[in-house]
């Protein structure tokens, strides 16, 4: 059994597997990438120029099937709302989950483009989302990777790390919660 990361519309091939070994040591199993999957066009909303990341992430359940995989993290460029929220970072539900990396570089925000601090930020918002799958729910502590952001600098805060008490949350189902060695160190906000 595995993580499988199914790209979602045209996404970077190295911007997949830049992914996988963070994702591995994290959780402690095998992380692969899968076979890419297209935008749902009913999620496409055209006056926001965004998608419904609720349509995207079941239509992404419809099309994978779980037989060798037991977590699947989309991952697409296309910019993610939820009715009643501007953003979204990315959602999870089950064994599910979506990110966009739409705001996720530095260009988005009118800055010249930081490959490692993009880097950060999607392994940041994967461990986030596949963190809801694996049951954690949002945490207090701001410099938890379980914390909810609902900027880019909070995610830059946060860093890809557990706590303790989420880490312990993973071990008890059986996954490893290593501490992630991170090159970059954290980002100060
Ligand atoms: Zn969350
Ligand atoms: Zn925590």
């Amino acid at each position: 059994m595995n993580i499988v990361l199914v790209p979602i519309g045209a996404v970077d091939p190295a911007e997949l597997r830049m992914l996988v070994n963070p994702l591995r040591a994290v959780f402690s199993r095998d992380v692969v990438i899968g076979e890419g999957v297209p935008l749902p066009k009913a999620a496409r909303n055209d006056p926001r120029s965004q998608h419904d990341a609720e349509m995207v992430l079941e239509s992404l359940a419809l099309s994978v099937e779980m037989e060798r995989h037991d977590r699947v993290l989309g991952v697409t460029n296309a910019d993610l709302y939820l009715p009643g929220m501007n953003f979204v970072f990315g959602i999870a539900r089950e064994r599910w989950a979506i990110i966009s990396l739409h705001r996720l570089r530095e260009s988005f925000y009118g800055l010249p483009d930081d490959p490692d601090l993009f880097r950060r930020r999607a392994v940041v918002e994967a461990v986030h989302e596949l963190g809801h799958t694996f049951g954690l729910a949002h945490c207090k502590r701001s410099r938890c990777v379980m914390f909810f952001s609902n900027t880019v600098a909070e995610t830059d805060r946060k860093g890809p790390e557990f706590c303790m008490r989420c880490r312990l949350h993973l071990a008890s189902e059986g996954l490893g919660g290593r501490a992630l060695a991170w090159g970059g160190g954290p980002v100060e906000s």
